[in-house]
């Protein structure tokens, strides 16, 4: 953030250059009612090297009815908690999306993408399980299934499929180089992601210029756990302004309010 302002000067001038775009919301797993997917882990073996990592997270409507939006919590000091919107427990992991695949507007197809998964605690009772049948879950692939509007997005059904590299001892880094290889990606792309940088808590400066809608936020969750008909009060916000999504990306219509 600029010391002075808006005007930044030296490093900071220039480290913008380089800056990457902010790991956005289109960067995250997210499946529509009745969406079926398919994902393969790249981490998530939960070792003593490679500990499973948890933050706290507040999900959020913006004023023109966009849904979800997610802003790290970082606890003491957070306005959005000030604000009276209550964060939630949340366990991030990478994984490679290979279905759905998705068509962005200039027509390109998208397919095996590294993208964010993030679990909520009970669908983390799920994953501690699996990580525990599956003797962790680098190199698992498994086909995901979202079944109702109030359940997880990242599928509320898993099943199963195979284990690349097989069920032995293999460490971390040779599971992920048979994966790169498996789908035919660079082997250098498929690494954890930095959830220290891609999940730094926003700004409230930020967090306003993304249009958050405290009071929006409040009364779709006072709808969504008062048990109304999906949307409700909050719902009728503009919440399916977006129309029918393309490809499958949040934020972008219909099936996707689920404060989950
Ligand atoms: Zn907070």
């Amino acid at each position: 953030m600029p010391e002075n302002g808006w005007f930044n000067t030296g490093k900071e001038a220039t480290d913008r250059a380089s800056a990457k775009p902010q790991f956005g919301v289109s960067h995250r797993y997210y499946l529509k009612v009745g969406g079926e997917g398919e994902i393969v882990f790249i981490d998530g073996d939960n070792t003593v090297e490679e500990p499973i990592g948890s933050y706290r997270e507040h999900a959020f409507v913006t004023k023109d009815g966009k849904w979800p939006n997610f802003a790290s919590c970082p606890g003491k000091g957070c306005q959005v908690c000030r604000e009276g919107l209550k964060p939630y427990d949340a366990w991030p992991f990478t994984i490679i999306q290979l279905k759905p695949t998705w068509t962005d507007r200039a027509g390109k197809e998208h397919t095996n993408e590294i993208k964010l998964l993030v679990a909520k605690k009970e669908a983390m009772q799920k994953i501690l399980r699996h990580i525990g049948l599956r003797k962790g879950l680098i190199g698992t692939q498994w086909n995901v299934f979202r079944s109702g509007q109030k359940s997880y997005t990242i599928g509320d059904d898993w099943q199963f499929q195979r284990k690349i590299g097989g069920d032995g001892v293999v460490l971390p880094l040779e599971r992920r180089i048979l994966i790169a290889k498996e789908f035919s990606l660079k082997p250098e792309d498929v690494k954890q992601i930095n959830y220290r940088e891609a999940l730094k808590p926003k700004t409230i400066e930020e967090l306003m210029a993304e249009g958050i809608d405290f009071e929006g936020t409040k009364r779709r969750e006072a709808s969504f756990f008062g048990g109304g008909q999906g949307g409700g009060q909050a719902g009728a916000q503009g919440g399916q302004s977006g129309g029918q999504a393309a490809g499958g990306q949040p934020n972008q219509g219909a099936g996707s309010d689920v404060p989950y």
